[in-house]
C-alpha cells in the first residue's frame, strides 16, 4: 500500500475524498490529520492480527503491564517512523501542498497520565513491541487526561483537557470483549460438601467495554495492544484522571478506578488464557501481570477472588498461582505519596476482595509471628492491614514474585531503608531496573538532524542496539563533529525562540545558555532553588550590569496538582521574577526567564532538544529515578544536577567533568532527616545572598505592585525546617552554575562534553531496561 510516494499520494487522496465526502480542495488540516492516522491504524492492522494469531499459534507468554496512567503523547509522527514511512509520507503529502510537522499539531496530545510514571509506561510499551515481545498494556481511557495549563496574570488555571473530542482515530471499540465489573453487595457464605463458598448478592454491576489501540514496534513488523478500559454508567467511573503527582489523594472514585482497571484487566487475562485450552494451573507459565506502582495492586486479591470463587480453587492453590504471576514495580519513598486506603471504605465498596485482603494478612501476621517469635514489634511494622488503614506497598510486596526499585540509588534506599523488614524477610525479591526512555521518540522524532548525524558517523546499528551510540564517543575530540553538533543545537534552539516568540511575544537570545527546568512542579523536585537563584543573578546584574556573564535564557515548564497551593505560588513566583527581570533594560540582554504553559510530552518534544543545560536538582534521595534527565543527556544537554535518581548512573558513566554535580548528598539528606532536619536559621543569618533573596520573596513592593509578595513561599522553607534543602544546598548550586558559565566560554570543551553525553546516553534507552525486565523479571523470551 505504501511502498512508494505516488501509491500514497493517490491513496491518501481517494481516502481524502471517499472518508469526507468533500473535494480535496476544501480539505483542512484537521481533514488531514484524521485521514492519514486513520489510513495508518488500518494498515497496520495486518501485522496486529498476524501478531495476535501468532501468540495464539506459539502459545506465547504474554505479560500485561498494568498502569493506571500512560502518557502516550501524539502517535502519527510515531507510528510513521516506527513503520519505516516517515519520509515517503512528509514528501508525499508536501508534494500535496502539506506539511507535516503541521499536521502532526493537529493530534490530541493523549494526556492519560501525570508525569515521570505514566511516560515510563509509554515508553516500555514501545520497546516491548520493538524488541518482540507479547507484552501489552491494560489501563483506563479516561474521558478527559491530565487539565490543560494557562497562565493567567502568573497564575495557573486548570481547564477540562476533553481529548477525545475529534475523536481518536488509533483506537479500535471492542464491545463483544467487555466484562462487568462488581461493586458493593453482601457476600454470603455456605459450606459445600466441606469446602466454604463465597457468593456476593445485591452488588452493582459496571460494565467494562475496552479499547483497543495498536502498538507498532520499529520497523513496523510486531504490533502489540494497549487495552484501555471505558464504562458506560451515569456518574462515570473512568471519566477522569486524577491530577496529583507523586501525592496521595484517598477519594471514594479512585479507589473505584482502581478496582475498575484491575478487575476489568484480570477477568480478560484470564478469559484470553482460557482460549488456549491449558488448565488453569499453567497460568503462571503462560502469563506475567506487572503493577506499575502500587496503584493496580488490586490485581492481587481480585486474581485471588477468580481463582477461588470463580474456578473453585482452594486458597493454598490461588495463593501459589497468584504470587507467582504478579510483580510490582515501586516508584516512590515519598511517604506522601504511599497509598493507605481506609479500611471502611474497602469494606463498603469491595467487601469480597476486603475479605481476602484480610485473609493475606492474617496468614502473613501469621507468618511472621512464627518466624520473628522475639520480636513482636515487627509484625504491625509489616502488617497489611494496619489499624483502620490497608497498606497497599505491603499488600504488593507480599503479593508478587519481584519487587522492584527503578534506579540504582532508589533500590538501595528501598532495600537499605524503607524496606528493610521486607528485603530481610525476601531477599530475593527485591531487584533495581533503572528507567529508560525510548530513544525513538526521543531522539529520532524530536531531533532528526542529531539521528541523522549519528547515522553518518558510526552507521545506523545504534538504532537497535542503542548502546552502540557509544560509538561516537571517538569523535568527541573531533572538531569536525563538534561544530556539526553545536550548530544542531543552534538550529533547535532558533525553533524553541521562534516557538517563543509565537506564543509570548518574547524575544530570547538563541546564542545565549538555553538553561532548561521541566518536569512536573513539586517541592522536593526544588524549581524554587532554580528561581530564588535567578533572583540571586538578577541582583548581581542590577548591581553591576557590566558583569562578565554568560547570557542566560532560564525557561521553565510544569503543572502543579490543583489542590497543591504551595506549587502553583511557585509558578506564581517564576512568573512575577520572569516579568520583572525580561522588561528590565538594564539586565535583560543578559538575563531572560520564560515559563512556559502546559507543559506535556508534545511540548517536551520542542524544548529538549533545544537545551543547553539540563535542570536536575531533585533534594538528594528524593527523586526515585528521573526520566527527564536521560531525555536531555540524549539530545546533548550537560546536567546541573544532584547526586539523586538516575542523576548517579549518568555521572557513573561520564564522571565529574562532563556534568555539574552540587549539593548534599543522599546519605547525608538522610542522617539529616533522623535528626530533625538542619538549623536553616544559621545558613539564612550567616549567607548574605541567600538573606537577600529570601528576604525580598516578603519586602513590599519589591515585585513592583503590592500585593506581590510571597510570605507563604517564606515560610514554606523557615517554619519546615528547610524540609528541601534549598538553603543548605544554594551555595553550592550557585558555585555549580559559575561553573557552568565557564564551561560554556570554551565551545570545544562544551560540545566535547555534550558527545560525551549523548554516546552514554544510549544505555537509558528504555530498550536496555525492557531486555532486562523480560529476562529477569518476565521470563520472555524474544518471538
Ligand atoms: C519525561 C516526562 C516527565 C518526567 O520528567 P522528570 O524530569 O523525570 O520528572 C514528565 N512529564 C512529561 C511530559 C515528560 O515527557
Amino acid at each position: 500500500m505504501f511502498n512508494n510516494k505516488e501509491a500514497f499520494k493517490q491513496l491518501f487522496q481517494e481516502k481524502l475524498v471517499s472518508k469526507l465526502g468533500k473535494p480535496k480542495m476544501e480539505a483542512q488540516k484537521a481533514d488531514v490529520y484524521k485521514v492519514l492516522s486513520s489510513m495508518i491504524r488500518e494498515y497496520a492492522s495486518k501485522n496486529w492480527i498476524k501478531t495476535n494469531q501468532n501468540y495464539q499459534a506459539h502459545q506465547e507468554k504474554q505479560v500485561y503491564y498494568f498502569s493506571m496512567e500512560f502518557l502516550i503523547g501524539r502517535l502519527l509522527g510515531n507510528n510513521l517512523l516506527n513503520l519505516g514511512m516517515l519520509e515517503l509520507v512528509r514528501d508525499g503529502l508536501k508534494e500535496l501542498g502539506w506539511d507535516l510537522e503541521e499536521i502532526e499539531e493537529e493530534e490530541s496530545d493523549a494526556g492519560l497520565g501525570n508525569g515521570g510514571l505514566g511516560r515510563l509506561a509509554a515508553c516500555f510499551l514501545d520497546s516491548l513491541a520493538t524488541l518482540q515481545y507479547a507484552g501489552h498494556g491494560c489501563g483506563i481511557r479516561y474521558k478527559y487526561g491530565l487539565f490543560e495549563q494557562k497562565i493567567v496574570e502568573g497564575n495557573q488555571v486548570e481547564l477540562p483537557d476533553y481529548w477525545l473530542q475529534k475523536g481518536n482515530e488509533w483506537e479500535v471499540r471492542r464491545p463483544d470483549k467487555k466484562v462487568e465489573v462488581r461493586f458493593k453487595g453482601n457476600v454470603e457464605i455456605s459450606k459445600e460438601n466441606g469446602e466454604l463458598v463465597f457468593e456476593t448478592h445485591n452488588y452493582d454491576a459496571v460494565t467494562a467495554i475496552p479499547y483497543d489501540m495498536p502498538v507498532i514496534g520499529y520497523e513496523g513488523e510486531h504490533v502489540n495492544t494497549l487495552r484501555i478500559w471505558s464504562d458506560c454508567s451515569v456518574d462515570s467511573i473512568s471519566e477522569f484522571l486524577y491530577p496529583d503527582d507523586s501525592q496521595y489523594e484517598g477519594k471514594l472514585l479512585r479507589l473505584k478506578q482502581q478496582y475498575f482497571l484491575c478487575s476489568a484487566g484480570v477477568q480478560s487475562i484470564v478469559r484470553t488464557f482460557e482460549k488456549l485450552g491449558l488448565s488453569i494451573e499453567h497460568l503462571p507459565e503462560k502469563v506475567a501481570i506487572h503493577i506499575n506502582d502500587t496503584h493496580p495492586t488490586l490485581v492481587i486479591p481480585e486474581l485471588m477472588r477468580i481463582l477461588i470463587d470463580v474456578k473453585g480453587l482452594g486458597w493454598a492453590e490461588a495463593w501459589e498461582l497468584t504470587t507467582r504471576t504478579v510483580s510490582y514495580t515501586n516508584h516512590t519513598t515519598l511517604s506522601e505519596a504511599l497509598e493507605k486506603w481506609p479500611v471502611s471504605m474497602l469494606k463498603e465498596l469491595l467487601p469480597r476482595i476486603y475479605m481476602i485482603i484480610e485473609e493475606i494478612n492474617t496468614r502473613f501476621c501469621g507468618m511472621l509471628m512464627k518466624k520473628y517469635p522475639d520480636q513482636p514489634e515487627i509484625v504491625p511494622q509489616m502488617s497489611i492491614i494496619d489499624g483502620h488503614q490497608l497498606k497497599m506497598a505491603n499488600l504488593a510486596i507480599v503479593g508478587s514474585y519481584s519487587v522492584n526499585g527503578v534506579a540504582a540509588l532508589h533500590t538501595d534506599i528501598l532495600m537499605k531503608r524503607e524496606m528493610k523488614l521486607f528485603y530481610d524477610l525476601y531477599p530475593n525479591r527485591f531487584n533495581n531496573k533503572t528507567n529508560g526512555i525510548t530513544h525513538r521518540r526521543w531522539l529520532l522524532h524530536a531531533n532528526p538532524a542529531l539521528s541523522n548525524l549519528i547515522n553518518e558517523s558510526i552507521g545506523t546499528r545504534w538504532i537497535d542496539s542503542p548502546e552502540e551510540m557509544v560509538g561516537i564517543l571517538k569523535y568527541s575530540e573531533d572538531s569536525g563533529f563538534q561544530d556539526r553538533t553545536r550548530a544542531i543545537k543552534q538550529h533547535n534552539k532558533l525553533k524553541l525562540a521562534s516557538f517563543i516568540h509565537e506564543k509570548q511575544g518574547i524575544i530570547v537570545d538563541p546564542y545565549s545558555i538555553f538553561d532548561i527546568h521541566v518536569k512536573r512542579l513539586h517541592g522536593y523536585k526544588r524549581q524554587l532553588m532554580n528561581i530564588l537563584h535567578i533572583m540571586y543573578l538578577y541582583n548581581q546584574l542590577k548591581q553591576n550590569p557590566s558583569m562578565d556573564r554568560i547570557p542566560r535564557t532560564f525557561i521553565f515548564g510544569a503543572k502543579a496538582a490543583p489542590s497543591y497551593w504551595l506549587a502553583k505560588r511557585i509558578i506564581k513566583l517564576i512568573n512575577v521574577v520572569a516579568h520583572q527581570v525580561n522588561r528590565d533594560r538594564k539586565v535583560n540582554q543578559k538575563l531572560k526567564v520564560i515559563f512556559l504553559e502546559n507543559y506535556s510530552v508534545s511540548l517536551a518534544e520542542k524544548i529538549i532538544p533545544a537545551a543547553d543545560v539540563s535542570e536536575q536538582i531533585s533534594t538528594a534521595s528524593k527523586e526515585a529515578s528521573g526520566t527527564g534527565n536521560m531525555k536531555f543527556m540524549m539530545n546533548g544537554a550537560l546536567t546541573i544536577g544532584t547526586m539523586d535518581g538516575a542523576n548517579v548512573e549518568m555521572h557513573d558513566m561520564v564522571g565529574d567533568a562532563n556534568m555539574f554535580i552540587f549539593g548534599l548528598q543522599s546519605d547525608q539528606v538522610l542522617e539529616y532527616y533522623q535528626h530533625g532536619g538542619y538549623a536553616v536559621q544559621n545558613v539564612y543569618h550567616s549567607d548574605a545572598r541567600v538573606r537577600e533573596v529570601m528576604d525580598q520573596l516578603v519586602s513590599p513592593g519589591y515585585f513592583g505592585l503590592n500585593g506581590y509578595e510571597f510570605e507563604d513561599i517564606f515560610h514554606s522553607i523557615m517554619s519546615t525546617n528547610d524540609e528541601y534543602f534549598v538553603l543548605k544546598d544554594f551555595a553550592s548550586y550557585i558555585e555549580a552554575h559559575q561553573q557552568i558559565d565557564r564551561s560554556y566560554r570554551s565551545p570545544k570543551k562544551w560540545q566535547r562534553k555534550s558527545i560525551i553525553n549523548i554516546a552514554h546516553s544510549g544505555k537509558f534507552s528504555s530498550d536496555c531496561t525492557i531486555r532486562k525486565y523480560a529476562s529477569e523479571i518476565w521470563g520472555l523470551e524474544r518471538i
